[in-house]
Order: C-alpha cells, then sequence, then structure tokens
C-alpha cells in the first residue's frame, strides 16, 4: 500500500512537472505587425504570433500623444524585433509613422506604435485564432478611432527615448588624471561633471543612462593595463546599449592648440553618424574651432558593441579653453550639446 502510495505520488509529479513544462515551452513568438485601414474612421493593427495562445490578461495598451503602446506579457518578440526601428508593415502610411518593438524583460515585449498625427482615446482589442483559410496567424487585433488629440505641441522628451541605453564614459578618473590644464584643471574632472550633468539631461528626456564611473576612480583598478582599463569601461554597456559616448578634453604641447574633435572607429557607419552630430552640436556653442570628425582605433571605439564615439570637447592645455572647460555654465552647454546630439541621433528629421 504504502509502495503503491509512492508510485502515485510519483505518477502525479510526473504529470504536473509535464503540464508545467508544455506550459513554460509554448511561447507566444511575435510574427508581424500589420497597420492598415478599416475604414474612415478607424485604423486596424494586427499583431500576429505562434507558438502559444496569447490571453487577453497579457495584453495592456495605452494610446497618448499619438503613440499607442502595446504590452504583451508571456511574448517573444520574435521576428518583429529584428524588423524594429523600421516600417513594420503599413497599409495607412498616411497614418503611421513607425513601428518598434522591444523585449523589455523575460517574456515580455512591448510594441511601440507612432502615429503620424497625436491620435489619443481608447482601444479596442480582440484576439483572433489562426485561420487556414485566410492563411493568417492568430493575431492581437487593435482598432484605433482617428481622432486627434487637441494638443498644441508634442513634447519631445520621454517619448521618442523609449528604452534607449545610452552610456557614458567619463574618460580617465582616480589614478589616471588624464590631461593637465595650466592652472592645474584636471581632464578627469571636466570629463565627470560634464558627463554627469550629460546624465542628468539625457535622463530627463527618457532614456537611460549608464555611466562607466559616476566618481573620481579607476574603473578596473589602479595600476593596471590601459587594454585592462578600458575593456572595464566597455564591459559597463549592457548587450542592448545603444550608443557609447566617451568623454575626454584634448591636449598638446603648443599651448595654442585649440578646438573640438569627435571620432568614430574606421568604417562605423553609425559611430560615424553620431560622431558627425557630437561635433556639429558642439560646434554650436560657438568661438570654437572645428579640428573635424575622425576616424581613429581608440579601444573604446573598436570594442563597443553599439555605436561609439569619444570627443574631445577642448584643448585643456590652452588656457582660454582649461578655463572654459572647467566653468559650471560652459559644462553645462557642453552636456546640452551632448544631450542634442543624441536626440538627433534618434529622431532624424525631427525637432533638432
Ligand atoms: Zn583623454
Amino acid at each position: 500500500m504504502i509502495l503503491l502510495r509512492k508510485i502515485l505520488t510519483c505518477f502525479t509529479l510526473l504529470i504536473v512537472l509535464t503540464i508545467a513544462s508544455v506550459a513554460s515551452a509554448k511561447s507566444v513568438e511575435l510574427t508581424a505587425v500589420n497597420a492598415f485601414d478599416l475604414d474612415k474612421e478607424t485604423l486596424r493593427i494586427e499583431i500576429s504570433y505562434d507558438g502559444g495562445k496569447l490571453y487577453a490578461d497579457d495584453v495592456t495598451t495605452e494610446l497618448k500623444n499619438g503613440i499607442l503602446r502595446v504590452e504583451l506579457d508571456n511574448t517573444l518578440p520574435g521576428r518583429v524585433s529584428r524588423l524594429s526601428g523600421t516600417q513594420i508593415q503599413s497599409g495607412a502610411k498616411n497614418f503611421v509613422e513607425k513601428i518598434l518593438a522591444n523585449k523589455t524583460q523575460k517574456n515580455h515585449t512591448s510594441i511601440q506604435i507612432h502615429f503620424k498625427s497625436l491620435l489619443e482615446g481608447n482601444v479596442k482589442f480582440s484576439l483572433e485564432p489562426a485561420s487556414r483559410a485566410d492563411k493568417k496567424d492568430a493575431r492581437l487585433v487593435l482598432d484605433v478611432k482617428k481622432v486627434a488629440a487637441q494638443v498644441e505641441e508634442q513634447t519631445l522628451g520621454g517619448i521618442d527615448n523609449f528604452n534607449k541605453i545610452i552610456v557614458l564614459d567619463p574618460g580617465h578618473g582616480g589614478s589616471d588624471a588624464g590631461a593637465i590644464g595650466p592652472t592645474g584643471v584636471t581632464e578627469k574632472s571636466v570629463a565627470l561633471a560634464v558627463s554627469l550633468k550629460a546624465q542628468k539631461l539625457l535622463t530627463a528626456s527618457g532614456y537611460s543612462v549608464i555611466m562607466t564611473r559616476t566618481t573620481d576612480i579607476d574603473v578596473a583598478a589602479p595600476g593596471v593595463s590601459d587594454a585592462t582599463e578600458l575593456q572595464a569601461r566597455v564591459d559597463k554597456a549592457p548587450p542592448n546599449a545603444d550608443l557609447f559616448i566617451s568623454v575626454h578634453c584634448n591636449a598638446f604641447s603648443n599651448s595654442n592648440a585649440n578646438g573640438v574633435e569627435t571620432y568614430h572607429a574606421p568604417t562605423a557607419v553609425k559611430g560615424e553618424r553620431l560622431a558627425r552630430l557630437l561635433n556639429e552640436e558642439l560646434l554650436r556653442l560657438g568661438g570654437l574651432n572645428n579640428r573635424g570628425v575622425k576616424a581613429a582605433r581608440f579601444y573604446v571605439m573598436t570594442h563597443s558593441k553599439c555605436p561609439a564615439s569619444l570627443i574631445e570637447l577642448g584643448f585643456i592645455t590652452n588656457p582660454r579653453e582649461e578655463k572654459l572647460l572647467a566653468s559650471n555654465d560652459y559644462q553645462q552647454k557642453l552636456a546640452q550639446a551632448i544631450t542634442n546630439a543624441v536626440n538627433r541621433y534618434f529622431n532624424q528629421g525631427g525637432i533638432n
């Protein structure tokens, strides 16, 4: 009897385990997003999926400021994320600007549909089964009324920057002061002050900002090789980081040398664009010599997995620029220039 009970217990456990493993293996995977005009008043968005079943409880929607956010639990972004950042498929091009998909947490997908006008209001959704006759996957069907909100102007901050991760790397630090100006201002302190200010501005604009350091420290450890120190900085970037910006000041034996320089890794197309935007925005501060946008094999750029740029804010060895670089106001302007460049990077054709 005891033996039988044991066997039964084992058997029950086995069934439970089997059910659990089947349930977890059945992850819903998104396959496509389509937007089209249902009729004059309504836009229809269909998010197709396979590999499992989606339930109403898994779905949250919000339509605000012309962006429809669809939060999907128990899903994998699948094919949709590989198309993210592009116009996925749209038969409603007059209304839909772009569709983005991101995996934000384990088994959670966030989809954003950006409309060209500031649509707002309630969104109706339904879950439709796969249809062999129509050759359609199972779908989450969302209907949006084409009613624009009475909003004066769309603000950029915090809306378009959803899920963007910016890594800021204040150059040098700790045992390494970097270059030192004629009155003793250190490159490491300027780089940190400007980066911390940029961190605040970027965070206020909705970005996630990761700093390689926030205090006066060696990121790896004092006395290690340059490669070890710089790799420690690169390693601060998560795999899904969007941009890496290393902040430095220039130095030269001739104290007349002056101006702004930005760098990208050779043949890095996105890095080059980032470096160019940073260069343009820094030059907007005025009175600065443009030393150009240059390709170089700096460690942090060639080893970053995301588009990267190293910027030289000015010459700390030039007395005029040393004074500027040490001033709180000017540091704030430099931080704003970095923020503007990042905004432009992600909002091509946007406000800036
Ligand atoms: Zn430096």
